[in-house]
């Protein structure tokens, strides 16, 4: 059985800036709304016969568009992004090793991830929801789609207990 979260009926939200290194329009600095649906497949269990409480799973998805919410994403595992100075305050970097970046660090969230493109954005917050979620015995798969605003999003499904 499969229980579904739909991202804008469930407030499941985030809006943040980015840039798609190397892209001729997405390449420059620029930002969307993005919505976050979360699909979990597994057998029915315990107390109340749920597959996964809803209030947990969007507690915890939540969470995650709350830590990226309102920032410049940072694809820290980019081939063509290098840092060049960081402190506790101040982030600096160039990109295709011409562009140069320099960025309050509260205004930014780097992550271990190659770009943020949607699609790696859904692997990222694929990764998260599934490191939060304690007991996962019963469970075949988690399923997260990012859209970029609506109507247009990737999907990732990373399988459990195989
Ligand atoms: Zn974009």
């Amino acid at each position: 059985m499969r229980v579904n979260l739909d991202g804008i009926h469930t407030n499941l939200r985030f809006s943040a800036a980015h840039m798609v290194i190397g892209h001729e329009s997405c390449g420059k600095i620029h930002g969307h709304s993005y919505i976050v649906d979360v699909e979990v497949d597994g057998q029915r269990s315990g107390k109340f016969g749920f597959v996964i409480d809803f209030k947990i799973l969007k507690d915890i998805t939540r969470k995650i568009c709350k830590s990226l919410d309102h920032r410049v994403l940072i694809p820290l595992d980019s081939p063509d992004l290098k840092v060049t100075y960081e402190d506790d305050n101040t982030i600096e970097f160039t990109v295709l090793d011409c562009l140069e970046y320099k960025l309050p660090k509260q205004d930014v969230v780097l992550l271990p991830i190659p770009s943020t493109t949607a699609e790696s954005l859904s692997v990222y917050i694929t990764d998260k929801i599934i490191g939060e979620i304690g007991d996962m015995d019963t469970l075949n798969y988690v399923e997260v789609q990012v859209n970029e605003g609506i109507g247009q999003g990737a999907s990732n499904r990373q399988y459990l207990n195989e």
